[in-house]
């Protein structure tokens, strides 16, 4: 086991997921490191939504609000290309305001936004100024007439910080997306989470290019700094990064398995993977060549807040703290969700043991889900012509062998012992329904990450 000694300082440098062998080995879960050591419980949480900052509908105060108040324990708001600091500014992703009158903004800090006569992406709307005002006051939102223009503060991330973090209770995690595409317009965003800079976009030939140059950048820019690098859903908009870039990119450590907004994307092509297969064919590579497994988070990365929250993680941390749950993610110890909860996950090396904590009464299913140290490798590519609703693409198509069902149990609770020809196992746990869809689809469920 590794010691809680050498995970810590591991994770105080920046390459914490990157370069790991350590990680590589088996990880036990759920032990306490010592008796004096306090209990471990599940936070849940969200890593990847969206405010006014950028092209999120509510104001940052009332998005966070929400997610306080809809039973989370952390979030970080992960605005495009911006974070939320004091500096003061008048444009951002997708819009640019920089008033008549500049005098009017003396001793101000902070971005300010235009209210939009009308509504659409990514607008601020007097509806979202009363909506605001309506939870929290008038005094809450700042406003300067300039002209015919009103100006709209937007919240720093310390000021909502010193608002909304609660010891213990809700922990907010600085970061941001970076958004932009390859010359194919592939798109390829990640998060940075636990940073309070950003850097300028990293554009490039090829989807590969850019997370490399990206990762690289990050490496370099927070060098010293416990953050973490997520490579957002792959398949938004249309099979924008592939497996086979993460295969090239084993420094990478998580990605979106489940994101909410990839369900506003491009319907997938019928011989196309999908994440939960996109993971299983870059875990079936590291594990066969004894690289560190990447992991899947599930988030909600959401702009309109009148859809559901679909998907986030939950971790297991001794305190809610970005140090804690970091280590517990480099343990291994989180699962991604879309509805359904674990009470406990426990590998000892060989066995992986799952029990569900239920909430409703129904019929579910445990699927221990690996890859047989004998399944083919080969990718066949597929190029798809430009469609009415998709644009060209050449598509990786894998083989059945990836990813297969090695046992199932109809139950809340159960386990699955690695056999000589397994390379790892990972369970997911499904409701029982006539109507349950494939893959990251499967609703509700609950993923729990791939151990060997
Ligand atoms: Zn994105
Ligand atoms: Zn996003």
């Amino acid at each position: 086991m590794l010691s809680p000694v050498s995970r810590r300082d591991f994770l105080k440098t920046s390459t914490a997921l990157a370069a790991s062998t350590a990680l590589a080995g088996p990880h036990l879960l759920a032990a306490q490191d010592n008796a004096s050591a306090p209990q471990k419980q599940w936070f849940k949480g969200n890593l990847h939504l969206h405010t006014q900052w950028s092209d999120g509908h509510p104001l940052a105060e009332w998005a966070v609000d929400w997610y306080k108040s809809h039973g989370y324990h952390f979030i970080c708001p992960s605005d495009h290309n911006i974070f939320q600091s004091d500096q003061l500014r008048f444009d951002g992703f997708g819009f640019s305001n920089p008033p008549a009158d500049r005098a009017a903004f003396d001793g101000q800090t902070s971005l300010w936004k235009v209210i939009s006569p009308s509504p659409g992406w990514p607008r601020l709307t007097q509806a979202h100024v009363d909506q605001t005002i309506e939870k929290f006051g008038p005094d809450t939102v700042r406003m300067i007439r300039v002209g015919d223009q009103t100006y709209v503060r937007m919240t720093p991330f310390d000021e909502l910080e010193t608002q909304f973090a609660e010891d213990g209770k809700f922990l907010m995690i600085p970061g941001y997306e970076q958004t932009g595409g390859a010359a194919n317009d592939q798109q390829v965003h990640v998060n940075f989470l636990n940073v309070r800079e950003i850097f300028p976009y990293i554009s490039g030939e090829t989807p590969r290019e850019i997370l490399a140059r990206t990762f690289a950048r990050g490496e370099q820019l927070y060098e010293g700094q416990n953050y973490l690098f997520m490579a957002n859903h792959p398949l938004w908009r249309y099979y924008d990064f592939s497996p086979q870039d993460l295969i090239d990119l084993p420094q990478i450590r998580l990605f979106e398995l489940n994101n909410n907004s990839i369900a506003g994307g491009l319907d997938p092509h019928p011989q196309g993977w999908m994440p939960e297969k996109f993971w299983d064919v870059v875990n079936a590579h590291r594990a066969a060549h004894d690289q560190p497994l990447l992991w899947g988070v599930g988030t909600d990365d959401r702009h309109c807040y009148q859809t559901p929250a679909k998907a986030w993680c939950v971790v297991r941390a001794a305190r809610l703290c970005t140090e804690d749950l970091w280590e517990a993610i480099a343990d291994s110890d989180f699962y991604a969700s879309n509805g359904l909860d674990f009470q406990d996950i426990h590998f000892d090396g060989k066995t992986l043991a799952v029990k569900m904590d239920v909430r409703e009464q129904g019929a579910y299913r445990i699927e221990f889900i690996g890859t047989k140290k004998d399944y083919d490798p080969t990718r066949r590519v597929i190029e798809v012509a430009k469609g009415a609703r998709n644009p060209a693409r050449k598509i990786d198509v894998y083989a059945d062998t990836i990813g297969v069902v090695l046992d199932t149990v109809e139950g809340t609770e159960g386990s699955y012992t690695l056999k000589s020809d397994d390379l790892y196992v990972r369970a997911k746990l499904v409701k029982v329904s006539d109507d349950l869809k494939p893959d990251w689809q499967a609703e509700p469920a609950a993923w729990t990450q791939p151990y060997c």
